[in-house]
């Protein structure tokens, strides 16, 4: 007689209509003649029992209001589901109830909570469950019949958690088949009895555990465990977002997942299936169309793996205590560990991990922080002739800790795992406290302090899972140029990520007054909308610890303000290891000493400073220049046009068109500053040079240039734009005379900066010949000559439209590209 196996979890037996879509599950399944279904208690029912005894015995009355919630949830669902034919089952439901009751007042009396009495009353939730299911099967016309495991199960509880006595069971589940031949049998999972009769049951989770026994005991083809969640995922999904399904799993890697915390499976589930060979498969009862994850017994494959392929999944414990035991006395004494073990073991202190240094000074064990007291009382006790005499220095005990641990069969075969686990949790400033390997090495375990678990598991989740190239984006300043860089990267992304498994995450955009952040990723089709709608008040310091999410591997501000106040936080951000990428000039040239410190604190966490655009806009200004630099040749000097604006003007300034014609026209073309005396000033080209020079290896502060403004004198002060476009015609005749004489010579006028390897750096204008390259550009273009050791005779020169958001928005990316590589993108 062949059977299948069904577990149903709390959450998959929630309310009515999913345990009527377990009930359809059930008598889908044609793979086996005979169905067992093992099923949890309603989704939180077991909790708020539990939650009864322990009010109780602490005379907390609201005890009560827990049962009878507890009550009425099962009734409303048999009425739901059975109509007139619930009226057995409400009977039987009330009868518990009150037998529950006798319980309850008696431990309100003793406020002494037994253990029986515990596993007595929290297991009535899976004697109500199981009776709605099966009545509902049996309603609708399918063979079906219920058992109270009490009756059959048989465990005695050891140290090591519920042993099952398997030939008392087996025989008493075989008289129990010998009376009951229907097609599906509903069980109920957790509870069984002990030795003694005594009704008990698994611990919590247990119900996987029944379904487990009772696979083995009925030899059935399958066990499928019905959940929440898609099946066994990479981690706890709940705790890091981006989890992923594991389609299989050895017996192996799933026990020890489960033992470190996984609550998808309970940790005894599989020792059953593995000895009657029969295959696991975890599913989600919301989405049954998915296949789940398949637990086997596999024999270890020989492709070599990669420390990525070789870990399968973590997990986390909580509420670990470490108790450390320290003193020089220990080295070469043998029997140590052995009496330490032996008084842990004799007040029932289970140690979950184990941590030795080879140099025996210290042996620090993991504990459950609530037996942390007890254990270190016991340990001194041990220890008390050595502690006096000083051999042992210290028995200590500290809490608040959690054990993360990685599993996977491969990690034996595989170098490097371990170095990319310790290198994701430096990289996310975690600190590690123990560590422990498994000699099978499918488990290397670290303990961590609790209020880091999260942090830490999402940041070797990432270490494992994600590309490295995955980045969390954010961007400042969505104006003209932030809005064309998110248009170029929302065109971009598909391409990057596929091509050269670069994801790019733009996690939150910050305006002047709003900003919008979002967890996954801003849809970038409709920024704008979010932007306006779902904004919520700017506030730097959120926007960057959003931005530094500890389950994505590098996170990047790309800033596109020109805002000295934003530039003053790089600082802080590069030293969070956040990435900075700009075309805002205002950092890379201001106080010498301020740049010096960002770019230092930017070395020290290992966090980029990219500001091509600064320079040039999409031109390769900056990256041409440390290539000449890095690769040895002798920069000597850089002489360019570096304002389109003033590219522009000179372009157009002609006999016809006098200065104040050229500026006006410029600014009614949207080509200046809103005030063009910022253009004319020469202070952005100044900042330029500040930048090129730096970029040199030079110590230069910005008023160390000397600059030739083009603001006449008398027009420095206040007064608005028109009045000084107004003032400016009267200084047309100079500029003339100066444009007519390098004329009559043959020359161009160009306003450009002159950075000399060791000399004076200045801007202002400049006379060309009209052969020079520098006379022959087209209005607005940029260019840089470079005149270096290996470029002597004729300058290295880059040349191309020098402004606009276009190509401004293309440096930033090309930088955003170029730090992708940094970060190890193919190429
Ligand atoms: P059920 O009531 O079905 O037994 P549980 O709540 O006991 O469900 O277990 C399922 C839960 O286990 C999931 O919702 C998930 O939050 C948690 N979980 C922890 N670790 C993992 C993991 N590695 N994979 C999947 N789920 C996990
Ligand atoms: N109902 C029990 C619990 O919540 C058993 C189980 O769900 O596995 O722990
Ligand atoms: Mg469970």
């Amino acid at each position: 007689m062949q059977w299948a196996v069904h577990k149903f979890g709390g959450t998959s037996l929630a309310d009515a209509d999913r345990i009527a879509a377990a009930g359809a599950l059930v008598r889908e399944d044609r793979s086996a003649a005979r169905i067992a279904v093992v099923v949890s208690a309603v989704g939180g029912v077991t909790d708020a029992l539990v939650g009864a005894v322990e009010r109780a015995a602490a005379r907390d009355d609201s005890y009560r209001e827990l049962l009878a919630g507890a009550r009425q949830r099962n009734e409303a669902i048999a009425r739901d589901l059975l109509g007139e034919r619930a009226d057995p089952i409400q009977a039987a439901i009330a009868a518990d109830v009150a037998d529950i009751e006798a319980v309850l007042e008696g431990l309100r009396v003793t406020r002494a909570i037994s253990e029986q009495a515990m596993d007595l009353v929290t297991g009535f939730g899976e004697l109500w469950s199981a009776q709605i299911l099966c009545a509902l099967l049996q309603g609708e016309g399918t063979d079906a019949t219920w058992l109270d495991a009490r009756e059959v199960l048989v465990v005695a509880h050891a140290t090591t958690g519920p042993a099952v006595r398997w030939t008392e069971t087996q025989d008493r589940l075989r008289a129990w088949l010998g009376t009951h031949q229907e097609a599906i049998a509903v069980i109920t999972g957790y509870i069984a009895t002990d030795p003694q009769g005594i009704p008990t049951t698994l611990k919590r989770n247990g119900s996987d555990f029944s379904a487990s026994i009772f696979g083995k005991l009925l030899a059935a083809n399958c066990i499928t465990i019905w959940t929440d969640v898609d099946g066994v995922m990479s981690a706890d999904p709940r705790s890091v977002p981006e989890a992923v399904l594991l389609p299989e799993l050895s017996y192996d890697e799933a026990m020890e997942l489960a033992y470190f915390g996984a609550k998808v499976l309970h940790p005894h589930a599989m020792a059953p299936a593995v000895e009657g060979d029969i295959p696991i498969r975890i599913r989600n009862s919301l989405r049954p169309q998915g296949a789940g994850t398949e637990l086997r017994a596999f024999a270890p494959r020989a492709v070599e793996a990669s420390p990525r392929s070789a870990v399968k999944g973590f997990s986390s414990t909580r509420d670990i205590a470490l108790l450390n035991v320290e003193g020089a006395g220990m080295i070469g004494v043998p029997g140590i560990s052995h009496r330490l073990f032996g008084a842990l073991r004799e007040v029932g202190v289970s140690v979950i991990m184990i941590s030795q240094a080879s140099s025996e000074h210290s042996i620090c064990v993991a504990i459950l922080e609530t037996e942390a007291a007890r254990a270190k009382e016991a340990v001194e006790l041990a220890f008390f002739a050595e502690l006096q005499t000083g051999q042992i220095r210290s028995v200590e005990v500290s809490g608040s800790y959690s054990i993360l641990a990685a599993v996977g069969d491969q990690m034996v075969r595989t170098p490097g795992v371990s170095a990319r686990l310790f290198g994701s949790l430096g990289k996310a400033g975690v600190n590690v406290r123990a560590i422990a390997q498994g000699s099978s090495e499918r488990n290397v375990s670290v303990v961590v302090s609790a209020a880091e678990r999260i942090r830490a598991l999402r940041a070797v989740h990432a270490g494992f899972y994600l590309s490295d190239q995955t980045l969390s984006v954010g961007l400042v300043g969505p104006g003209r140029i932030g809005a064309e860089l998110l248009r170029q990267l929302a065109a971009q992304k598909e391409l990057l990520h596929s091509r050269f498994q670069i994801e790019l995450r733009v996690r939150g955009i910050l305006g002047r007054n709003r900003m919008v952040l979002d967890d996954a990723g801003l849809d970038l089709s409709r920024w704008r909308e979010d932007l306006a709608n779902r904004a919520v008040p700017a506030d730097i310091a959120a926007f960057a610890a959003h931005l530094r999410a500890d389950h994505l591997p590098h996170a990047v501000v790309l800033e596109c303000t020109a805002s000295d106040a934003i530039s003053t936080h790089y600082a802080d951000w590069l030293s969070r290891g956040i990435h900075v990428i700009t075309p805002n000039k205002k950092a890379s040239s201001a106080a010498q000493q301020d740049y010096a410190r960002l770019r230092h604190v930017g070395r020290a966490r290992n966090a980029h400073y990219l500001y091509e655009a600064t320079v040039g806009a999409g031109l390769p200004v900056i990256t041409t220049l440390r290539d000449l630099v890095q690769t040895g040749d002798q920069v000597r000097r850089i002489e360019g046009v570096l304002s389109g604006t003033l590219s522009f003007l000179f372009d157009a300034l002609s006999a016809a068109m006098p200065f104040s014609a050229v500026v006006e026209q410029a600014r009614a073309r949207g080509y200046t500053e809103p005030d063009p005396r910022d253009d004319l000033s020469g202070m952005d080209v100044a900042r330029k040079a500040v930048i090129l020079a730096r970029e040199m290896g030079r110590a230069l502060e910005l008023d160390e240039v000397s600059v030739a403004s083009l603001v006449p004198a008398a027009l420095r002060g206040a007064g608005s734009v028109d009045e000084f476009l107004a003032g400016l015609a009267a200084f047309d005749t100079d500029m003339e005379r100066l444009r007519q004489s390098a004329a009559d010579a043959g020359d161009v006028l160009r306003y450009v900066a002159v950075i000399e390897a060791q000399g004076p750096v200045s801007v202002g204008l400049r006379r060309y010949p009209a052969a020079h390259p520098f006379a022959r550009i087209q209005a607005g273009d940029n260019i840089i000559a470079f005149t270096t050791a290996r470029y002597a005779e004729l300058p290295l020169i880059v040349q191309g439209p020098g402004a606009g958001p276009e190509v401004t928005a293309g440096g930033v990316f090309a930088d955003l590209l170029r730090l992708a590589s940094y970060l190890g993108a193919p190429s």
